[in-house]
């Protein structure tokens, strides 16, 4: 069947979508296998040099504390993953300034050390610094393009444009990492219509995974009173995305789980088989509060074995 962009807004308008949801799953069985691969993500700054109008990083919020991790905790942190059995790394921050690509390329440098992949969420950068991160080990990188939308992307981000996003999205495929996109579900004035361009347009760049999260509102933002997005209007993204797109990697996002636990575990049956799991310094993660969720001090032996444990309950394999 061709997905066209009618075709997508029709499906995603069903009343009932539990035959596309079973669909989902039959084809990430048959694509991607029972594997759920577990991602430790490590946010080591939340500066940021930019102003998304829904994210609690952007630099106008005044009312988070900032912090910094030295090259030595992120070496050491990544470590103590490694050691307990994470196969990536996903190193993430707001745009920070700070960590030049030298800095950052010889602390990948460092963790490759560990025999485990890198997944940069760093944000935009020109291509020679792409390159140059490629060439000291990182193996992927996630840039969601946050909406296919250029007068609602245009309206959240007064720091960028959706070209240039795409670009860097291009850029990324080009230097030959596993490329990551994405973007938001429940944004204010997003209709059917612009969810169906968001799952097109990460086909059209070729992504190899895509975090599709629900907006979820942050009181300390200028959308303070746009409500969160639609957990049922997500796994429908999600599923869709794993018919149109049957080998992409597809986590179960956090902010879905931050909404509904429960909507965390179901969307594994709707085509999701990735989850991350943070491993971010318990002194630090509260304050990486990209929107507000309740969150436990870390310990990553222990969570990863409960993680583990929990993907096994659902009769997947964990990795
Ligand atoms: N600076 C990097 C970048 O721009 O890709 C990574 C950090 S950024 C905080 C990570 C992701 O958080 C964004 O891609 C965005 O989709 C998500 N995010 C930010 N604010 C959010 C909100 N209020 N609700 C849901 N997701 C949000």
């Amino acid at each position: 069947m061709e997905y066209t962009l009618n075709k997508i807004v029709d499906l995603l308008n069903l009343e009932d979508f539990s035959e596309i949801y079973s669909k989902a799953d039959e084809i990430r069985k048959e694509n991607v296998g029972d594997i759920v691969h577990i991602r430790a993500i490590l946010e080591f700054s939340n500066y940021c040099g930019r102003k998304c109008k829904y994210c609690g990083l952007n630099c106008t919020n005044k009312s988070i504390k900032r912090y910094r991790m030295s090259s030595e905790e992120i070496i050491s942190t990544a470590f103590e993953a490694a050691m307990n059995g994470y196969k990536t790394l996903v190193l993430q921050s707001g745009e920070d300034a700070y960590y030049t690509p030298e800095i950052l390329g010889e602390i990948i440098k460092s963790i490759k050390k560990f025999n485990i992949d890198i997944t940069l969420s760093t944000g935009e950068m020109d291509y020679d610094s792409y390159a140059h991160l490629k060439e000291c080990g990182a193996d992927r990188y996630l840039l969601k393009h946050e909406t296919a939308d250029e007068d609602l992307y245009q309206y959240l981000h007064p720091c960028g444009t959706l070209k240039e996003r795409v670009q860097c999205l291009k850029n990324i495929k080009k230097l030959g990492y596993e490329t990551g996109g994405g973007f938001m579900v429940g944004l204010p004035n997003q209709t059917a219509e612009i969810l169906a361009k968001d799952i097109l347009l990460l086909k059209e760049i070729g992504c190899e995974m895509a975090g599709i999260g629900t907006y979820i509102t942050n009181p300390n933002t200028e959308l303070k009173d746009s409500p969160n997005g639609s957990t049922d209007m997500t796994k429908r993204a999600v599923a869709l995305t794993r018919i149109i797109m049957p080998k992409i990697h597809l986590p179960a996002t956090t902010s879905l789980g931050v909404l509904d636990a429960k909507e965390k575990e179901d969307v594994f049956s709707c085509g999701a088989n990735v989850i991350m799991q943070k491993v971010t310094p318990s002194k630090y993660k509260a304050l990486y509060e990209i929107y507000p969720s309740k969150l436990s001090e870390t310990n990553i032996k222990l969570q990863r074995i409960k993680l583990e444990d929990e993907i096994k309950s659902l009769n997947r394999i964990p990795l």
